[in-house]
């Protein structure tokens, strides 16, 4: 024979139209199973749901033979026969599913004795369209998409058991606009529709922004295993084969549901980020616009203040008496330290600012040269600088050497007034980066105030010392933007040992 029945033209199509009804038989015999206690009529049901299933593997086994189902078909017809007379036992039973039951049955008679094709059941409902965010349902919102009515029913009877809300389309089109106007936290896409089928369906979901975060689960039917392959490929969050196992059903709707809620999370949780990285970075770039702008303008009239102030003393410094030249001493005095203090927050600024000009540097050359070039400051306080062996690395320089000059400067600024500064400096290669050390022999540091000196305007020591609070936040703005760390060890009353590392990835030597 062939295939010659009517309206079919191959065996795929044969076996799809076959199972169609099959599949209709199991789903409304299970949901029957579960709602009667009657011993009665669970045999019946128990009786129509093996033939069914007999039938189906019957079917799946004859494959893309013809001659198998050839020699099946009468067995397939009695078993048919057997499905529609069993049904009929079943009086105490809901009427419409056991009416289900048995058009499903009469319907695979009419394919299998090849006079018509099972008449279609589907109209395409008006889509009945969800209120966008009101009542949440339990377990989610389901869009159902399958052009066979009696799929649908069994899909949104199943979903309806296990908690979920669920709307239906018949067709790909009425799905697309449910979704655009409703919410739905995940469709069900039969593969096999006819006009725009579930791959098409799949695609203009996943090409949509507004709606290509809903998971997409593709129904199939079983020889459709490729069509499976390639949705999976083309974003299908999973598949689900007829007949429908409620549990797996269950199950899968569940894990696709869960990732769904953990990629939303994520999602909104790097929106966040992002949002917050971009208003830190602006708010940053803010304050160091202001901070160089403020301190900027802010030196010209402090050079006035100092200017006029050494004009007045100059000129007029003979007439006054010892208590107006204390006062002009006390004004000049404020404005040296308003000088400094600007002086260190341009440095702050530009550390934070500046381009990094990675070089050679050769660091024994360095602290040599700025030793000397700090010559008036350490022999004023009697200091002596001594070193280890220094390497020669690829790094910053004028960062390097703005790092050791403060290092250097608080070594002498805060020394114990009975023993003259004593400061060495060396440096260790380990877990590719050098670390640096400048080690005194002053005042020290407490231990719970090691973290807090690093932030800026934090001092320990009052106005008898000067300074304004932000040479360790300039040194560790410097090292951390070279990749860096730095911290302190200290014993108060013996000493401290300020280190920080540097990369060494590019060493020279
Ligand atoms: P400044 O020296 O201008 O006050 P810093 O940021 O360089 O600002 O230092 C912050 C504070 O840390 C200092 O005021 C001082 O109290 C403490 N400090 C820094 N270096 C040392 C040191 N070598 N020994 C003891 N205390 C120090």
């Amino acid at each position: 024979m062939s295939v010659r029945l009517a309206g079919i033209e191959n065996m795929s199509q044969l076996r799809h139209s076959l199972r169609t009804p099959l599949n209709h038989v199991i789903g409304y015999a299970e949901i029957l199973l579960e709602d009667t206690t009657d011993p009665d009529a669970v045999a019946t049901l128990e009786r129509i749901l093996s033939l069914a299933r007999t039938a189906c593997e019957v079917i799946t086994a004859s494959g893309s033979q013809e001659f198998a189902f050839e020699t099946h078909r009468e067995n397939l017809m009695t078993q048919a026969r057997a499905i529609h007379f069993e049904a009929g036992k079943l009086h105490r039973a809901n009427p419409r599913d056991v009416d289900r039951i048995r058009i499903a049955a009469i319907d695979l008679l009419r394919v299998l004795a090849g006079t018509s094709p099972p008449e279609s059941k589907s109209e395409a409902p008006q889509p009945k369209l969800l209120p966008r965010a009101d009542v949440k349902p339990v377990e989610g919102r389901i869009l159902v998409v399958d052009d066979d009515e009696f799929d649908r029913d069994l899909l949104r009877r199943h979903l309806h058991r296990q908690g979920y809300f669920s709307e239906s389309a018949a067709d790909g089109q009425s799905a697309l606009k449910m979704m655009r106007i409703g919410y739905f936290d995940a469709v069900l896409v039969d593969l096999d529709m006819p006009g725009m089928d579930g791959l098409s369906v799949l695609d203009a979901i996943r090409s949509d922004p507004g709606l290509s975060s809903t998971p997409v689960l593709m129904i199939s039917a079983d020889d459709d295993l490729k069509a499976v392959a390639d949705s999976i490929q083309r974003g299908a969050e999973d598949y689900l084969l007829k007949p429908f196992d409620t549990v797996l059903l269950d199950a899968r709707l569940r894990a696709s549901l869960e990732r769904k809620k953990l990629r939303d999370h994520e999602r909104t949780r790097n929106a966040e980020l992002e949002r917050l990285t971009v208003a830190l970075q602006r708010s940053n770039e803010d304050l160091q616009r202001f901070a160089y702008a403020a301190s900027h303008d802010l030196q010209a009239p402090v050079r006035t203040i100092t200017t006029y102030l050494q004009l007045l003393q100059r000129r007029v410094g003979p007439k006054l008496t010892s208590d107006e030249l204390e006062m002009i001493g006390f004004a000049q005095g404020a404005a040296k330290r308003m000088h400094d203090l600007i002086q260190d927050l341009l440095c702050y600024s530009r550390a934070s600012t500046a381009q990094i000009a990675i070089e050679r540097v050769d660091c024994q050359q360095l602290l040599n040269t700025l030793v000397g070039d700090m010559e008036v400051v350490l022999s004023e306080a009697g200091a002596r600088v001594t070193s280890g062996k220094l390497p020669v690395l690829s790094g910053d320089a004028t960062g390097l050497r703005q790092v050791l000059q403060n290092l250097l400067t608080n070594a002498v600024k805060y020394r114990r007034p009975e023993e003259p500064p004593k400061i060495h400096i060396s440096a260790a290669r380990e877990d590719g980066y050098w670390t640096f050390s400048v080690r005194d022999n002053g005042q020290g540091i407490p231990p719970e105030y090691s973290k807090q000196i690093f932030l800026m305007f934090k001092r320990l020591h009052g106005d008898d010392i000067p300074g304004s609070g932000i040479g360790l936040p300039i040194c560790q703005r410097i090292v951390e933007r070279c990749g860096g760390r730095i911290w302190v060890d200290s014993e108060p009353g013996a000493g401290s040992t300020f280190l920080f590392t540097v990369p060494c990835a590019e060493d020279v030597e």
